[in-house]
């Protein structure tokens, strides 16, 4: 079944992708993906789609495999491996390890999107990457065989990892959760989380966004901190751009929002170019989307169809 992704994106953009298939199931999706490759169809995989900026033209001739809406429930557990569905709520998962006082996973509270999304793209926030965490995968390849990885398959990087292009799906994903010195107090940390970020984030499903546009910077210095797109897009006036009905959060200079209701998706990638360009311009410094582009954006640096 065709589908728009504007109705399976967080910024609600998106046109028509030419099939469609919803599913937390493993096998169906295997099924899925072994029927688009016996007929040559490209295919992507979607988690909650909160990382995403969908063309206005769709995806023409391909097909998308959502993955998502799964239980968070552990489906097992080997010690201190404990295996949970790829198309969880990354925050249902965050919350299972806070309540049983495991390290790690409150730093990641409140972040949008599936357990799946997060390890494929490394999401991470307080100085925790979920790839720190991640012990090992089952995945469905691209030719549909299903198979168990080790955490060294996924090559993890600064939000970035050997999945990311979405074509291999992540089914589940097995975190190493070993108990935490603050015990009781990682509850107590969740919430502080929590309630930060509600104050300097926009709040799904009320505004339209995939949360930071851009990758943080590499450290000046070895073991240094990554410096923040956001110091260097609020120096450049970012929070008085815009491009039609794509603005920059009101709170943070690196999340873009589609905040008129004729927001286009070029409307928002012609913002983050205005925004690359003049920190470009001031800085000489080139900053790089964290948000993946999906299909064909003619105005933009990132105009491929490429993944
Ligand atoms: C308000 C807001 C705040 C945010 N805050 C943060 C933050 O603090 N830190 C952070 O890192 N990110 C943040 N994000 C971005 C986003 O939530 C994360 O990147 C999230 O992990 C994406 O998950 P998803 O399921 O929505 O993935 P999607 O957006 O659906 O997909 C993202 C990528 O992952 C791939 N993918 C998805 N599921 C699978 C799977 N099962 N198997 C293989 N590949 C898959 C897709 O192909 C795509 O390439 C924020 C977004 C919003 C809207």
């Amino acid at each position: 079944m065709p589908a728009f992704l504007r109705d399976f994106t967080s910024f609600r953009l998106g046109g028509l992708v030419a099939a469609f298939r919803d599913t937390a199931s493993p096998a169906e999706a295997a099924d899925a993906i072994r029927s688009w490759r016996a007929r040559a169809v490209p295919f992507r995989i979607l988690g909650s789609g909160t990382n995403i900026l969908a063309s206005d033209a769709g995806l023409p001739g391909e097909a998308v495999l959502r993955f998502a809406g799964g239980d968070a429930f552990p489906l097992a557990r080997e010690g201190d491996l404990w295996t949970f569905s790829a198309a969880a709520a990354l925050d249902e998962v965050a919350r299972f390890a806070v309540e049983n006082a495991f390290a790690g996973m409150s730093a990641l509270s409140g972040i949008p999107g599936t357990l799946g999304g997060a390890a494929a793209g490394n999401a991470g926030a307080y100085g925790v990457s979920l790839g720190d965490l991640v012990a090992g995968a089952e995945i469905v390849e691209s030719d549909g065989t299903l198979h168990k990885v080790g955490a060294d398959a996924f090559a993890y990087e600064y939000r970035k990892s050997a999945f990311q292009d979405g074509t291999r799906l992540l089914a589940s994903v097995t975190l190493r959760l070993v108990p935490s010195a603050a015990g009781k107090g990682e509850r107590a940390r969740r919430e502080e989380i929590l309630s930060e970020r509600a104050g300097k984030h926009p709040i799904l499903p009320f505004a339209r966004t995939a949360g930071s546009f851009f990758r943080n910077l590499p450290p000046e210095t070895p073991g240094g901190r990554r410096r923040a797109a956001g110091a260097l897009l609020d120096a450049v006036g970012a929070k008085s751009m815009r491009a039609g009905g794509a603005a920059v959060f009101p709170k943070h200079a690196n999340i873009l929002i589609a905040d008129r209701g004729d927001a286009t998706a070029a409307d928002v990638a012609t913002l983050a170019e205005k925004l690359r360009q003049a920190v470009k311009e001031k800085f000489s410094v080139s900053l790089v989307p964290e948000v993946r582009y999906w299909g064909d954006f003619a105005a933009s640096s990132y105009s491929t169809t490429a993944r």
